[in-house]
C-alpha cells in the first residue's frame, strides 16, 4: 500500500460563524488524479487554499509527504507552524489559478524562472534551460522572449502551468483554471492538463466544471456539498450513477 502523498484528517475551516468545511477526511496517493466538484460557496477553494498554506484550517491536520502542514514539533512539543516551516512545504506544493498570477514586466522565460533563481536557488543557466524546456513542452517554445500581454487567455494559462511544473511539485493544484477562458481556448489548456495526468507522476487535484475532463482523467470524483465530501468515488460511478439526490441536481446543470 502507498502511504497517501495527501492526507485530510477532520478538517474543519469556518470564516467567522460561518462554517465552510465540517469533517473533511481524504486520503490522495501519489500520481493519484482527483477532480473536486460542487456547488459555488460549497469550500473547493478553500481546501485548494489550505493546501496551498494560503489559509489556516480551525482545526484537524494536513499532511503533504509525511509533513503536517500546520504543526510542527518543538522542544518535543506539537505547535502552530512558523513561516520557515511553511516555506519548506510549500515548495512540494504545485498551483494554478483561474487568473494567471504571472509577472507582467518579465518575459514568458523570465517568469518560469524566477522562483527556481529566487527560491529553489539553481544557477541562471539551468533555470534557462529547464524553463525553455517546460515551456517547449506546454507548445510554447517560440514565445519565450514574449510578455504576458501579448499572449492569449490560453497562453498565459499554459505558461502559469510551466512556470509551477518547473519547480517539479509532488502534487499539483488547479483551481477552475478555464473558468476565465474563451470557450475556444479552454481545449489547449485542458490538453496540456491530460498530457501531464497521462505521464502519471504527480498528484493532481483539479476544481474544475469540466464534468467530461473529469470523466476522462480523474482516478476519483469529490462532491463537496454541505461542508463535507458527500459523495467520492471513481468518475463513472460518481458522475453517471450516483443515487445521491444533491449530487444529481448539481449534474444536471451541467447536462
Ligand atoms: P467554492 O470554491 O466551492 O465556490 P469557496 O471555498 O470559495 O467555495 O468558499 C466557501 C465559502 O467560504 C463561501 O461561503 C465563501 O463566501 C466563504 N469564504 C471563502 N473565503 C473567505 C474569506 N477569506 N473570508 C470570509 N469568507 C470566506
Amino acid at each position: 500500500m502507498l502511504e497517501p502523498i495527501v492526507q485530510f484528517k477532520d478538517i474543519h475551516k469556518s470564516f467567522g460563524d460561518v462554517k465552510v468545511l465540517t469533517g473533511i477526511d481524504l486520503d490522495i496517493k501519489p500520481a493519484e488524479k482527483v477532480a473536486v466538484i460542487g456547488p459555488s460557496g460549497s469550500g473547493k477553494t478553500t481546501i485548494i487554499r489550505m493546501l496551498m498554506t494560503l489559509e489556516t484550517p480551525t482545526s484537524g491536520d494536513i499532511i503533504v509527504d509525511g509533513v503536517n502542514l500546520w504543526k510542527m514539533e518543538k522542544k518535543g512539543k506539537t505547535v502552530q507552524a512558523n513561516e520557515k516551516h511553511l516555506r519548506e512545504v510549500r515548495d512540494e506544493i504545485g498551483m494554478v489559478f483561474q487568473h494567471f498570477n504571472l509577472f507582467p514586466h518579465m518575459s514568458i522565460l523570465k517568469n518560469c524562472m524566477s522562483a527556481l533563481i529566487h527560491v529553489r536557488k539553481v544557477d541562471k543557466e539551468e533555470a534557462q534551460k529547464r524553463s525553455t524546456e517546460m515551456l517547449e513542452k506546454v507548445g510554447l517554445g517560440d514565445k519565450l522572449e514574449m510578455f504576458p500581454s501579448q499572449l492569449s487567455g490560453g497562453q498565459k494559462q499554459r505558461v502559469a502551468m510551466a512556470r509551477a511544473l518547473v519547480m517539479r511539485p509532488k502534487v499539483m493544484l488547479f483551481d477552475e483554471v478555464t473558468s476565465a477562458l474563451d470557450p475556444e481556448l479552454v481545449g489547449e489548456v485542458l490538453e496540456v492538463i491530460r498530457d501531464l495526468a497521462n505521464e502519471g507522476e504527480m498528484a493532481m487535484i483539479l476544481v474544475t466544471h469540466e464534468m467530461e475532463f473529469a470523466l476522462d482523467i480523474a482516478d476519483k470524483v469529490l462532491f463537496l456539498d454541505d461542508g463535507v465530501i458527500a459523495e467520492q468515488g471513481p468518475p463513472s460511478q460518481v458522475l453517471e450513477h450516483s443515487t445521491n439526490e444533491r449530487l444529481q441536481s448539481f449534474l444536471h446543470r451541467f447536462r
